[in-house]
C-alpha cells in the first residue's frame, strides 16, 4: 500500500510524521473522507471546496492547489490498484514546538490514504441498524463552526464509545438545547406522513456530501424535503428514519432507545433512496 506524503509516495511502515506535528498534539487540522466507486471518486470536488473551507476557517494553508490535490487523490488511487476505495485526506498544522503556538508550524503535513473500506457489513444494509442517543453533545454552530470537518473528532469519539457500551453500531447527538444533530459521522433523516425532514447545518450538522445528494434526488422525486429541526420525540414517531455519510452510505434505522421505527424494517422511501444512491455514485464522479 503506498501513501501520499507531503510529495512522495511511501509505503505503509514508512508513512509516519513527528510527534511534534500539532495535528498529533492537538488535533491542529482538518480532513476529508472521501469514496470512489467503479474508478468514480464521488464529488471530489466538493469534498476538497468543504477542505480548503475548513482549512481557510481555522487559519491553515494547504500547499496544494485544489487542482493538484485532485490529481493526487486520482494518483493515489491508481498507485494502489483501487477502483472502489475509501480516500483520507488529512492535512495537520505540522511540525512545531510543544506550545500551542500554531505559528510555530511552518509547514503543514499533507498526508493522502486510499484502502478497501466498508463501515457496516453487507446485512445491515438489508436489515437496518438500531441506534441510540448519547450523552455527549454536538456543538453548535456558534462555537467552531460544525462545518468545519477538524482533527478534534473526540465527541465523536464518545458517541461511538457510548455507541459501543449499548451494543449498537450508531449513536445519535443531541446539541446543547437537545435538538437532534447528528451520528458520530452520518447525518440524520426522518420521514413522517412521507415527508422527509434533515436538521439544517446551524443546529450542529456537518453539511454532509452524501446528506446533499439526498436532498436533492429526494426533491427530484417529488418528495417534500425540508431542513427541520427535530427532537427526539420525531425520530421515536417517524415511519422511517436513515443516515448518510461518505463511509455510511445510506443505511436504515430500524429502532432508536428501544423505540421500533415504523413497522421495524427499511421503510420504502429509504429504500427508494438507498438505490438511487446507490445508481448515482457509479456514474457521479471523477475519473
Ligand atoms: N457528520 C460528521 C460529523 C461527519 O464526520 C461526516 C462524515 O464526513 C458526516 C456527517 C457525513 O458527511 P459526508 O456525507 O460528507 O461524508
Amino acid at each position: 500500500q503506498l501513501i501520499f506524503l507531503n510529495g512522495e509516495y511511501v509505503t505503509k511502515e514508512n508513512a509516519k510524521v513527528s510527534v511534534y506535528d500539532h495535528g498529533f498534539l492537538y488535533g491542529d487540522g482538518v480532513f476529508e473522507g472521501i469514496r470512489s466507486y467503479n474508478d468514480n471518486v464521488f464529488r471530489l470536488d466538493e469534498h476538497l471546496v468543504r477542505l480548503y473551507d475548513s482549512a481557510k476557517s481555522i487559519l491553515l494553508e494547504i500547499p496544494y492547489t485544489k487542482e493538484e490535490m485532485t490529481e493526487i487523490v486520482l494518483q493515489t488511487l491508481r498507485k494502489n490498484n483501487l477502483s472502489n476505495a475509501y480516500i483520507r485526506l488529512v492535512v495537520s498544522r505540522g511540525i512545531g514546538n510543544l506550545g500551542l503556538d500554531p505559528f510555530s508550524c511552518k509547514v503543514p503535513n499533507v498526508i493522502v490514504i486510499a484502502e478497501s473500506l466498508s463501515l457496516f457489513p453487507k446485512e445491515l444494509y438489508d436489515s437496518g441498524i438500531e441506534i441510540v442517543t448519547v450523552a455527549s453533545r454536538r456543538n453548535r454552530s456558534d462555537v467552531l463552526s460544525p462545518k468545519v470537518k477538524s482533527l478534534n473528532y473526540l465527541n465523536n469519539i464518545l458517541v461511538k464509545i457510548e455507541a459501543g457500551l449499548a451494543g449498537v453500531p450508531e449513536a445519535l447527538m443531541l446539541n446543547d438545547q437537545g435538538y437532534v444533530a447528528e451520528g458520530s459521522a452520518d447525518n440524520i433523516f426522518i420521514i413522517r406522513n412521507k415527508k422527509i425532514l434533515t436538521p439544517p447545518g446551524y443546529v450542529g450538522a456537518l453539511e454532509g456530501i452524501t446528506r446533499n445528494a439526498i436532498i436533492e434526488m429526494a426533491k427530484e422525486k417529488g418528495y417534500s424535503m425540508e431542513e427541520a429541526v427535530f427532537t427526539r420525540h420525531d425520530v421515536y414517531v417517524a415511519d422511517e428514519v436513515f443516515l448518510t455519510g461518505t463511509a455510511a452510505e445510506v443505511i436504515a434505522v430500524v429502532k432508536v432507545d428501544g423505540r421500533s421505527i415504523g413497522t421495524g424494517v427499511p421503510g420504502v422511501i429509504t429504500n427508494e433512496l438507498l438505490e438511487a444512491f446507490r445508481n448515482l455514485v457509479v456514474k457521479d464522479g471523477i475519473k
